[in-house]
């Protein structure tokens, strides 16, 4: 794989930037969260992963963490259409839970909302969402995102936990990609 530098545009969100943000809204889940039942924390797989595992070390009150795998079908590599099919789903019975949704980036909005849709038949006590990014102007569908860590421009981006091609989940920092620059 490519050394990543020889397609980066900028880093866009710093690692003691994104850290920062983190330990922000851990306090405000625990506060909000405090004294209730049943959190439950619900990590959308692979992207989610870096950003659930910090968050969860920042969230005081006590609380379980599932995962589930979606994929968007149809998709180009750089699209989501919307096409939503559960790849691995929860282990864990929802029903009267409070559920949170940690998710890296809300784009279009269509994926977090058929996984809104799909989780809310199954009776959660509550159901709300925790995005890390979101890219606000692609908005196409009305999405409530109840705890956001940054609005970004219309950019792709990689980088804790978001992908190129399946590579540099583990960089610490949110960058921008070059796509002029970046062949796979
Ligand atoms: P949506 O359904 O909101 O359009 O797309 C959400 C999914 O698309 C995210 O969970 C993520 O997997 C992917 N995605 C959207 N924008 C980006 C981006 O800038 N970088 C990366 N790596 N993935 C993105």
């Amino acid at each position: 794989m490519n050394d990543y530098r020889n397609f980066l545009s900028e880093i866009l969100i710093d690692e003691e930037t994104l850290q920062q943000r983190v330990i922000e809204l851990g306090e405000e889940i625990s506060r909000d969260y405090r004294g209730k039942e049943g959190l439950l924390l619900v990590c959308i797989l692979r992207g989610g992963i870096t950003f659930m595992v910090d968050l969860m070390r920042r969230i005081d009150v006590p609380h379980m963490m599932d995962c589930m795998a979606i994929s968007s079908y149809g998709a180009g590599n750089f699209e989501s259409t919307g096409n939503v099919r559960v790849t691995y789903d929860l282990q864990t019975n929802i029903a009267d839970k409070n559920v949170l949704i940690v998710e890296d980036i809300v784009d279009s909005g269509r994926t977090i909302s058929h996984v809104l849709e799909m989780l809310q038949t199954r009776r959660p006590a509550s159901l709300k969402i925790c995005a890390l990014l979101d890219k606000a102007e692609r908005r196409e569908a009305d999405v409530p995102i109840d705890y956001r860590g940054f609005v970004i421009p219309d950019k792709y981006v990689f980088g804790y936990g978001l992908d190129l091609d399946e590579h540099y989940r583990n960089l610490p920092f949110v960058a921008v990609v070059d796509l002029e620059k970046y062949k796979p």
